[in-house]
């Protein structure tokens, strides 16, 4: 199957719908195996949560799917494109949300606004940058820098960036970590609009009541290695009669309960 700009999709996945299938996935740093044989599977309007304790791979399996990162092994296609053999075109269907310190410095936030939706393609007014800094509550904020705004103000605009092209695919590396309930509140209404939109998201996170909350599907994940896979009621379903969830649950399971009981109550590094 071909795609409008002539790359060639797999026939697999351009029937099967997938917007993401990533295979045995195998990430070394040096000798250390951090992501040891993950595969994942993401359709279109679906959100994915990728849990596990620190150190578990999650970061590393999303930046092999960004393109930061190759792989010993395994396969990634992003809606039915190779992403190791044509990462550009992969890329141009992701919308992933930088850190602060990923944005030019020296702009301002209206300056930075422009300059991606230049290089995304996405034609942008004056007048409309305005808007849509307005939409996120940040248009008294134009002129500052990203370093001059508060976390949940950067992180606020860190995702606008990364939805302006309506992105197939949203990655999310802890998008809510360390904002008050307002701006986190404000965040999943942005990503629920995407999602509305048609857009897909793979989101980590270390809330298990927001993942028990947002997401369709979760993948837990420890030592490089899938531990589990279901939706959040499956999950709690099939694990409740487990006497490592029974020994911690207060009256029924909740994720958390899961989670801690699949993965260990040990600290990670
Ligand atoms: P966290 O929840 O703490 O963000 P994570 O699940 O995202 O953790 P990763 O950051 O993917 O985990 O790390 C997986 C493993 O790879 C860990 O053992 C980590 O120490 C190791 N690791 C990660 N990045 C590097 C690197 N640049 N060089 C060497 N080892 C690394």
């Amino acid at each position: 199957m071909s795609t409008p700009s002539g790359e060639t999709r797999t026939d697999e996945t351009a029937t099967s719908g997938a917007v993401l299938e990533v295979e045995d996935l195998v990430v070394s740093y040096g000798a250390r195996i951090a992501v040891d044989g993950i595969s994942l599977r993401i359709a279109r309007g679906k959100i994915l949560g990728l849990l596990g304790p620190n150190g578990a791979g999650k970061t590393t399996t999303l930046s092999v799917i960004e393109g930061l990162r190759r792989p010993s092994r395994g396969s990634v296609l992003v809606d039915g494109i190779d992403a190791l053999r044509h990462p550009i075109d992969a890329r141009a269907r992701l919308g992933v949300q930088l850190q602060s310190s990923g944005f030019q410095p020296e702009l301002n936030i209206e300056q930075l606004l422009r300059l991606y939706a230049g290089l995304y393609g996405v034609p942008l007014t004056r007048t409309a940058a305005r808007e849509a800094l307005d939409g996120i509550g940040l248009e008294q904020e134009a002129s500052k820098r990203l370093k001059g705004l508060s976390g949940g103000q950067a992180q606020r605009f860190s995702l606008l960036i990364a939805t302006l092209h309506d992105p197939l695919l949203l990655l999310l590396d802890e998008p809510t970590s360390g904002l008050d309930p307002q701006s986190r509140r404000s965040l999943w209404q942005r990503i629920e609009a995407s999602r509305r939109r048609g857009g897909s998201i793979l989101l980590t996170t270390h809330s298990m009541e927001e993942a028990q909350a947002v997401c369709d599907r979760i993948v837990i994940i420890d030592h490089g290695r899938i531990v589990t896979t279901g939706s959040p009621a499956e999950l709690i379903a099939t694990h409740r009669d487990d006497r490592r969830v029974r020994a911690i649950a207060h009256g029924d399971p909740t994720l958390e309960d899961v989670f801690i009981a699949l993965t260990g109550s040990d600290l990670r590094d």
